[in-house]
């Protein structure tokens, strides 16, 4: 049984650390929630994400790009890219694609599972969507 917690993608960015891919060595960068700084500890890259005092362009919703760099867990699966901004969201993901018992919170039509896109939604997918987040599950358990 899967119960919405109601949270938002905005949430989900917002209030957890975030994980991206090091733009020159591929390793896993922990964007601290409350950090502007990507800093790779494997090989030294950095990066200020302010400019001029604002944050660049937040995130593609359908590519899993954050602040011009790859999400950490994205993957293909389906014909589209599937990614989460951090373990939160992979736990959250997880729980709706597999639970087809879903206890929907009412009223909250800006959370995750209101907005899941109907690829990321159709039974037809569904052993695809669990095979591609058990590899982003890996992927996280490696880092
Ligand atoms: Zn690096």
């Amino acid at each position: 049984m899967f119960h919405d917690t109601g949270e938002t993608v905005y949430g989900f960015f917002y209030n957890y650390d975030k994980l991206l891919e090091c733009p020159e060595c591929l390793h896993c960068i922990k964007l601290r929630k409350d950090s502007s700084i990507l800093n790779c500890y494997n090989c030294g890259f950095q990066k200020n994400l302010r400019h001029n005092g604002l944050f660049a362009a937040l995130w593609g919703r359908n590519d899993g790009i954050v602040y011009g760099c790859k999400l950490f867990l994205r993957t293909r699966a389906c014909g589209h890219e599937l990614w989460a901004f951090n373990k939160e969201h992979l736990d959250y993901l997880e729980g709706y694609i597999s639970n087809l018992n879903r206890h929907k919170k009412p009223n909250i039509n800006q959370s995750v599972a209101s907005r899941m896109p109907d690829w990321m939604k159709s039974s037809r997918n569904r052993v695809k969507l669990i095979n591609a987040l058990k590899k982003l599950r890996r992927k996280l358990e490696k880092f």
